[in-house]
């Protein structure tokens, strides 16, 4: 009998696993070990390289060894107050940045330091809640609609916020767009008419804007434009700059939350100091977003705007529903119309829909439950990632950026997506 087994009970996780994601990950990796050939969709990591100038400055600074300022370098603040006034045409200030090591790691922060309700609209990524129950923090769940596009309607906030009236109780509102997992974003119009609810009421809108720069048409606009005085924008290196494993995320702070930045910080240099010197010092480069990242944006951008397209026409052939994605990249695949045919093959649950779209697809999807949806809804993410970004990337410099990508690009350059989709097809098509 192992002595500390008791002890076991003390833990904090509150029965939480490895992250879906990341065991998702694992599972590919095992079935690849045993010869299987596996569409790998699980997994939401940018398929392109870090850009190249971003690399150089990686290397140029390997020497950089001092412990960092808990709030991050002074000229990464700068840098980053700048991608966003530039991006989200909002007035932040370089004084108002927090840096960590990824977006996560400053979401649970803020989470530990603010004794509030956060208010997810769900499918959402797969960490807000799990974070909120290793805190202990109470979290209200908002279902969005397929009808809707996925999207949280103003009425349905305020409902959720009239139901429990009680100006004592702090609120945060995270609001995901491009969303991860299913690729929407909102309009200025609804951003605007979602702003007005948050600002009637008080509540705080963490703005998950991690993917804002792979919206796939350049357009992304921030809820900070309409509710300056109660956003904190959330982004950082993982996804427009495919340097997940690099690790630095970064939230903006408008004046009025100074106090809750002070305390984030606080907490930051009491836990993990500050975030790897060389990568924050490489960062600048990134958030500059000089002409060569402009352009490696536009290539990325235009990729993922045809495979979406080509992967969401190819799916919904088979009768399985998927919004119009306007960014990142993922679709989120809803086979409530199959619901016949998939109950006839015992596929009753997301679980048992995503085991089976591997075993029969070899196809790694992560399923709805993961995100926050109930389990009996037959939905899943799939990630389109599986190919070589950087071949990718290189072959699509050939065509002007103003242009269309020619036909056949995806097939040659994307071919796993491509036919990974087609399996799925095929897999949903099938008689019981
Ligand atoms: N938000 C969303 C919506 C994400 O998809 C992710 C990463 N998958 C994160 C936040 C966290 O990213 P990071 O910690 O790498 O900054």
């Amino acid at each position: 009998m192992n002595a500390f087994h008791p002890y076991s009970l003390n833990i904090n996780v509150r029965g939480l696993g490895l992250s879906a994601t990341l065991a998702i990950n694992e599972r590919c990796k095992a079935l690849r070990r045993e010869g299987r050939d596996i569409y790998n969709f699980g997994l939401g990591q940018s398929p392109f390289p870090v850009p190249a100038p971003v690399v150089e400055e990686l290397k140029r600074n390997a020497h950089q060894k001092d412990y960092l300022p808990p709030h991050g370098l002074p000229a990464l603040r700068e840098a980053v107050a700048e991608f966003h006034r530039r991006l989200a045409h909002c007035d932040a200030d370089p004084q108002h940045v927090l840096v960590g090591p990824g977006s996560k790691e400053l979401m649970f922060l803020l989470q530990l330091v603010f004794y509030g309700e956060i208010l997810v609209t769900t499918p959402c990524w797969v960490s807000y809640l799990p974070q909120a129950m290793i805190i202990g923090r109470r979290v209200s769940r908002l279902h969005t609609r397929f009808a809707d596009d996925w999207k949280i309607t103003p009425a349905q906030l305020l409902d959720a916020i009239e139901r429990v009236r009680d100006d004592s109780r702090p609120r945060i509102l995270v609001l995901n767009y491009p969303d991860n997992p299913t690729g929407v974003s909102y309009t200025a119009a609804e951003l605007r008419a979602l702003a007005e609810v948050a600002r009637r009421y008080r509540v705080v809108v963490l703005s998950d804007e991690i993917y804002g720069h792979l919206h796939h048409r350049g357009e992304h606009r921030s809820i900070a434009e309409c509710y300056p005085e109660g956003t904190i924008i959330s982004s950082g290196l993982s996804k427009w700059c495919g340097a997940g494993g690099w690790r630095l995320g970064t939230f903006v702070f408008p004046p009025d939350l100074r106090w809750l930045l002070d305390a984030m910080a606080a907490a930051a240099s009491e836990t993990f100091t500050s975030v790897c010197a060389p990568v924050q010092y490489a960062a600048v480069e990134a958030f500059r977003c000089g002409p060569q990242i402009e352009t490696y944006l536009a290539h990325a951008r235009r990729i993922l705007r045809l495979l979406a397209g080509r992967a969401a026409a190819t799916l919904r052939a088979a009768g399985i529903r998927v919004t119009e994605p306007d960014g990142a990249f993922y679709l989120y695949l809803d086979f409530t119309a199959l619901k016949d045919s998939l109950a006839a093959r015992g596929v009753t649950d997301s679980a048992a829909l995503c085991e089976r779209l591997l075993e029969g697809a070899g196809a790694a999807l992560l399923p709805g439950a993961a995100f926050v949806r109930s389990r009996g809804e037959l939905a899943a993410r799939l990630a389109y990632v599986d190919f070589d970004g950087a071949a990718a990337m290189e072959a699509s410099a050939s065509t002007p950026i103003a242009d269309r990508l020619p036909d056949g690009f995806a097939d040659e350059y994307c071919e796993r997506v491509v036919r990974g989709c087609e399996r799925i097809a095929q897999w949903a098509s099938a008689e019981a």
